[in-house]
């Protein structure tokens, strides 16, 4: 088997270690005998999402994402768009979730129009939400992380959130909802990166890539002990 990795602006995006995510998708498909191939989708590059089998990008500052605003409307926006409605399985963290949405409004006032390929916007405040925390899927599965993010998100009746708050802010720090889910595109403020220390949303990426692909996909366990002590020692530490 073969997944291929789209990485969205890797040299603009990628704050508190964003790529870790892109690391953590490639190991733990190798030790499954799956190969993984990477592109590092830059500024000025032609992009087709038909090539891929998951799309990731990573985080920034209002100051990146203005800068990339021209070339993501150049057709990359349609692209993803396209990806995102056919069931493609992708991840976006913070200021790359955020560019899914309909518009961000940063807290000095500039309205940078997004992609609008998911039902929710984002408008900023001064007052930034910082710190590590902690939220819930829907199959109950505990994800630890760390925001900091000017952007308060606030979803629409179109998409669910990708969990609830258990400690921190989330999506807008007013009604629990942290993230975004719509088909198999996962969007969140967690930086950190996610997913070393939460295998199973890694996994959980993976396998919609495979079934995506493949048909039917049962993704053989892996040893996560190392990964479950730092998620429980960030559980202990900061959330609980
Ligand atoms: N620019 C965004 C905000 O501050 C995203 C920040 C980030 O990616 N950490 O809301």
């Amino acid at each position: 088997m073969n997944i291929r990795i789209a990485h969205l602006y890797p040299d603009m995006l990628n704050l508190y270690g964003d790529r870790g995510n892109i690391i953590a998708l490639t190991r733990r498909m190798n030790f499954r005998g799956i190969e993984v191939q990477t592109d590092a989708i830059t500024m000025g590059k032609s992009f087709n999402a038909e090539d891929y089998d998951i799309l990731f990008i990573g985080g920034g500052q209002d100051f990146e994402q203005d800068v990339l605003l021209d070339d993501l409307k150049k057709g990359k926006d349609i692209e993803i768009s396209k990806a995102i409605n056919n069931g493609i399985a992708m991840l976006a963290i913070c200021g790359g979730y955020q560019m899914l949405g309909k518009y961000y409004k940063t807290y000095d006032g500039k309205k940078l129009e997004y992609m609008g390929a998911l039902d929710f916007y984002t408008e900023g405040k001064e007052e930034r939400m910082i710190g590590n925390y902690a939220f819930r899927t829907k199959e109950g599965i505990e994800v630890v992380g760390f925001e900091n993010h000017s952007g308060r998100t606030y979803l629409g009746s179109n998409v669910e959130p990708l969990g609830t708050v258990i400690k921190g802010y989330g999506n807008n720090g007013e009604d629990k909802t942290e993230g975004v889910r719509f088909k198999n595109t996962f969007g969140t403020y967690s930086h950190g990166p996610i997913l070393p220390k939460n295998p199973q949303l890694a996994d959980m990426i993976i396998s919609k890539a495979i079934e995506n692909k493949y048909g039917k996909c049962n993704l053989e366990p892996l040893d996560d002990e190392l990964e479950n002590k730092a998620r429980k020692q960030v559980m202990k530490l900061y959330i609980k």
